[in-house]
């Protein structure tokens, strides 16, 4: 079972990607992670690797499907992987997609969670975070909001608003994700294991509508 979630910030996407993991005993595989557990190896792609990084260059497709192929070789992943972060483009989707036929495995489903902008907004711009302990509150919603106002329920002090967690920034980063992703979008759709997901209601939602399809 080899998933790939395609969803805008703050519509869900870690929480269902943890759930799946979970449920399913299917590892999550991240592009970003790959390539730092790559600076710490010394088997010769490794080493090629940190010495693009250290040049301040750009890791190209080629490696990071070399390195996710050698990954999804690896034992935990006989039943499947969540691949997060990766493909970003239509390139990187059709060489991923022969590698994927190489070595006899395929997509299975491709999920995209889709979230009205103002609902993904409200999300972020409510997000408070204690300084003390790190937990994250939400003062936009009743499930997550601290008991009292802006301070966090167990430390008792003052809570935290990122700069970055605003509406104009977040506005931003919902069109960069739909600028990137329309593309991918209508090339899974083309072949026929795109799902849209309505990530406007909650977790459980969005998971009760995944797991449907999955089952
Ligand atoms: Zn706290």
């Amino acid at each position: 079972m080899n998933i790939i979630l395609l969803a805008p910030p703050a519509a869900g996407k870690g929480t269902e990607a943890q759930i799946l993991t979970h449920e399913y005993s299917i590892p999550q595989i991240s592009t970003g992670d790959l390539l730092r557990s790559a600076t710490k190896k010394e088997d010769a792609l490794s080493k090629e690797i940190k010495s693009i990084m250290e040049q301040g260059k750009l890791v190209s497709d080629e490696i990071i499907i070399e390195l996710i192929k050698n990954r999804i070789n690896e034992d935990d992943c006989k039943n499947g992987y969540i691949l997060d972060g990766f493909p970003r483009t239509i390139k990187q989707a059709e060489k991923y997609d022969e590698m994927l036929a190489e070595i006899d495995n395929k997509i299975d489903y491709v999920f995209a969670i889709d979230i009205d902008k103002s609902i993904a907004s409200s999300r972020i711009t409510g997000r408070r975070t204690c300084p003390n302990c790190n937990r994250i509150y939400n003062v936009n919603s009743d499930n997550l909001k601290p008991k009292n106002k802006n301070l966090c329920d167990d430390c008792k002090i003052e809570l935290k608003h990122r700069k970055d967690d605003n509406a104009e920034t977040y506005e931003k980063r919902y069109n960069a994700y739909l600028e990137e992703t329309a593309p991918l979008i209508d090339y899974y759709d083309k072949k026929k294991i795109l799902y849209h997901i309505d990530g406007n209601i909650n977790k459980d939602n969005t998971h009760k509508q995944i797991k449907e399809i999955i089952d």
